[in-house]
């Protein structure tokens, strides 16, 4: 008799996009007349810009070429865009890492999603509230937790608020914990972690072993230069945190795929007896055994970003999504609303108004602005009370969507 993983069994139903998609359709149907704008997305609308879209081609060209076709790659990508990583977005900013501890994928989704299989069973895993979900699912799937309760919270997991009281980053758990999603600049709320702020974390782990992974996929929306854009900015990070960072909202890659992480050498996990263990090599182990490699194609795109041309294009891309960020924050301000992120992230947190829940306010924006938002308690229950706005909507759309608003 085949039996399955019990462990899948405990997820909850995929609940809210499924749901946000059949709470539009059913009042599209009733109102065929509706023009409803998206800002519930969190997928880039831009499309990939010249430096990528030529970088491409000429791959493409080499791919049909007898001489320069490329068959299987190194799994951890090719030493182009490794060193090109290296040189723009960590050497730039005081980080040396040396090329082993960079590792190519076709996501962050993935690599956030794969990570947990190289620790132990038993670690204590630690979440903000909100969160994004991957982080949670993948332990569950694993069977690292145990039921959901009613408020969809698994028993085992570590939930730590993330409220407007501590500015959306949390503090220290009270019960010991193993290992830390951190997500900075964060979706869901587009808060941000100052240095400071992730000093606290790197020093809880190294004091109590823990490992912190760290995801930086929106880094390049930070505006201001206080912030951190890694966490081995932090002095010691390299001995207890993973960083993962994607190519999909920085380049909009999310349709082409491309995206790193990064293991440090210095990193240590310890086998029961208390032995280190490099973590390094245990993910490379990982990642060349299931993992064969990003395409060719992609990679060649990937470095484009990372030419004069291409980090021009793409900081004009990121200028327009925070350009509609900055509206969208103005805008409901101006009209009383409590607004949070915008700033250094492409989200938006809004509080709703009467204390209305996050539901009843997306049925409320639906009907009245015949604008789509998310609502906040699908990423937690922490986030009751509050949706995101997207900013990677198009500029006309999203103006559209804060003069429905502004007339409510
Ligand atoms: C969009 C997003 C990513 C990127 O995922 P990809 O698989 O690289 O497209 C990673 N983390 C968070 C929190 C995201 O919102």
């Amino acid at each position: 008799m085949i039996t399955v993983n019990e462990n899948f069994l405990k997820l909850q139903s995929g609940y809210l996009f499924p749901e946000i998609g059949r709470r539009v359709k059913a009042f599209a149907n009733n109102n065929p007349n509706a023009n409803i704008i998206r800002l519930g997305i969190g997928d880039v609308t831009e499309p990939l810009s010249p430096a990528i879209i030529g970088a491409m081609h000429k791959a493409v060209d080499q791919m049909a070429s007898k001489k320069e076709f490329k068959g299987y790659g190194p799994e951890q990508g090719y030493d182009f865009l490794i060193e090109a990583i290296i040189a723009n977005d960590y050497k730039t900013r005081g980080v040396s890492l040396e090329s082993n501890e960079v590792f190519v994928s076709d996501g962050a989704k993935c690599d956030t999603g794969n990570i947990q299989e190289i620790f132990g069973i038993h670690n204590i895993i630690a979440v903000t509230d909100p969160v994004y979900p991957v982080y949670v699912d993948t332990n569950v799937m694993a069977g690292r937790t145990g039921q959901a309760d009613n408020k969809g919270r698994y028993e085992k997991i570590v939930y730590m608020p993330c409220t407007p009281d501590n500015n959306f980053v949390p503090q220290l758990p009270t019960d010991k914990v193993d290992i830390i999603y951190l997500c900075y600049p964060n979706n869901p709320t587009g808060a941000v972690a100052k240095k400071e702020q992730l000093k606290v974390w790197v020093d809880y782990a190294k004091e109590n072993k823990s490992l912190i992974l760290f995801d930086a996929a929106y880094e390049a929306f930070i505006s201001d230069n206080s912030i951190p854009h890694s966490i081995y900015e932090i002095d010691g990070a390299k001995e207890v945190a993973i960083e993962f960072r994607s190519f999909s909202k920085t380049a909009g890659f999310t349709g082409l795929r491309c995206a790193f992480t990064v293991v440090p050498k210095a990193l240590k996990a310890y086998t029961k007896d208390g032995q280190a263990v490099e973590v390094n090599q245990i993910w490379n182990r990982r990642h060349c055994t299931k993992f064969n490699g990003a395409s060719y194609v992609s990679q060649a795109a990937a470095a484009a970003i990372y030419t004069e041309q291409g980090k021009k294009e793409v900081r004009d891309i990121i200028k327009i999504y925070m350009s509609n960020a900055a509206l969208i924050r103005s805008t409901l301000q101006e009209i009383g609303y409590e607004v949070y992120g915008g700033v250094n992230a492409p989200y938006v947190w809004l509080k709703t108004k009467n204390n209305m829940t996050s539901w009843e306010f997306f049925d409320f924006m639906l009907s009245n602005a015949n604008v789509v938002c998310t609502p906040g308690s699908g990423f937690g229950s922490a986030g009751e009370g509050f949706v995101r706005l997207s900013a990677f909507g198009d500029p006309a759309n999203v103006a559209q969507a804060m003069e429905r608003i502004r007339k409510l």
